[in-house]
């Protein structure tokens, strides 16, 4: 006979994980179920960027809840996520920019009570000296940090397995069953789960998933990069980007810099020329990603690369996630297509599905994340 679960969670990244830790708090009997292992894919391979700032209008009330909720992290979940919340800066090299970005920050700020303003010259030398001369000004969100995104994945499993969860990896979902619409059991390559509740926390996996009870929507996975040097002393603690999104990345605790980004090769390769979605990342992407770093912190040019890897963003075609249960399918709840920047929401991914499950409301309004959004879903 299958053994009954209230909840079956597909996927052990770190919003799966989030997701488990919040409903075994709750008391549910949970099982996440993964076809590799935690941290498989794109948690164990993200820049560690926890951002309020430029993000999607839709999506800022997630990220303002995760910054909250960050905040406690560390007490909550017993282990050292390497938070710092220490600001982000968005750089400005033009006037042009200079102009959006002052619009932008604006709006934020008027809209969403977002703490986040623009900054000239003058004051951005003194929050980072490192800078080279042409960058103008830039956007700073004093809120806005990074985590380590393997030490906060594997401290949501720990967590969530401490009240209860079960972990299983090395299983692959095969197929999800229906009755009459509504979900009846998960089945693996080794076992059925019998449960009315399946999450689908996926990743790149999500749109296959979702096609298991009859639903699709458009999310492709698009490759990107990210290198590692080696350590250097304390240089600067905030999380940078730029107005032309050319890079992103800070200063780890260790001293190391992380940086990533794409530099507009990886879509060429990823659409069949090295085999689909399996590959390596190619050296000539992390010497365009130092390329453009030394272009605005010329003072790193002495450091050596130590590692570099590639990931699948899981990019829905409006860049933001598929988020919360599906009245066409009672039982069916997506936590998927985070395109991108799912890493520092899923605290709040945790806390919201959670609510969602539990039929409260949930502390963020999940309507701008319906899978329907993009048409019927059946
Ligand atoms: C290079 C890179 C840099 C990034 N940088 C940042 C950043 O700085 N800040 C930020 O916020 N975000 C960033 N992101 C995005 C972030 O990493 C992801 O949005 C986030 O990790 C997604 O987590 P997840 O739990 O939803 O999915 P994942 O971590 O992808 O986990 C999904 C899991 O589902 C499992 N799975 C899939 N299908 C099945 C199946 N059929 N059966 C069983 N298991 C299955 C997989 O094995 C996998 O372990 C970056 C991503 C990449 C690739």
């Amino acid at each position: 006979m299958a053994t009954s679960w209230d909840a079956v969670i597909i996927g052990a990244g770190v919003n799966g994980c989030a997701i488990a830790y919040n409903l075994a708090k709750r008391g549910l009997r949970v099982v996440i179920l993964d076809k590799t292992d935690v941290c498989a894919q794109a948690s164990g391979q993200n820049g560690g960027g926890v951002r309020q700032s430029a993000r999607d209008p839709r999506e800022l009330p997630l990220a303002m809840l995760s910054v909250s909720l960050f905040s406690s992290l560390a007490e909550e979940l017993d282990q050292d996520v390497e938070y710092v919340q220490a600001g982000n800066l968005r750089l400005c090299t033009t006037s042009e920019q200079e102009t959006a970005m002052r619009a932008a920050v604006a709006q934020q700020r008027v809209d969403f009570g977002l703490d986040v303003r623009y900054v000239d010259r003058g004051e951005l030398e003194a929050l980072n000296q490192h800078l080279a001369e042409w960058v103008v000004g830039a956007s700073y969100c004093p809120t806005d940090g990074h985590a380590n995104p393997l030490l906060t994945t594997y401290a949501f499993a720990r967590k969530a397995c401490e009240l209860g969860a079960e972990l299983r990896t090395g299983e692959t979902v095969t197929r999800i069953r229906l009755s009459r619409g509504t979900v009846r059991s998960v089945v693996t390559d080794r076992e059925v789960y019998s449960t009315g509740l399946v999450i689908n926390a996926a990743g790149i996996g999500g749109r296959a998933v979702a096609n298991m009870v009859g639903l699709d929507f458009p999310m492709t996975p698009v490759f990107t990069e990210v290198l590692v040097t080696e350590a250097r002393e304390p240089m600067f603690a905030q999380m940078i980007g730029t107005a032309s999104s050319d890079f992103y990345g800070h200063q780890t605790t260790h001293g190391s810099f992380v940086w990533g980004g794409f530099v507009g090769y990886e879509t060429f390769l990823h659409d069949g020329h090295h085999g689909g979605t399996q590959r390596p990342n190619y050296p000539e992407v992390a010497s365009a990603i130092c390329r453009t770093v030394l272009r605005y912190f010329p003072g790193l040019g002495e450091l050596n690369v130590i590692r570099t890897w590639g990931g699948l963003i899981a990019q829905v075609a409006d860049k933001v996630p598929v988020l919360g249960p599906v009245p066409e399918v009672p039982g069916y709840i997506s936590a998927t297509g985070f395109s991108g920047h799912g890493f520092g929401i899923a605290p709040a991914v945790g806390r919201v599905i959670g609510q969602a499950v539990l039929g409260e409301t949930p502390d963020v309004d999940l309507s701008p994340f319906t899978a329907d959004r993009f048409g019927p879903v059946h």
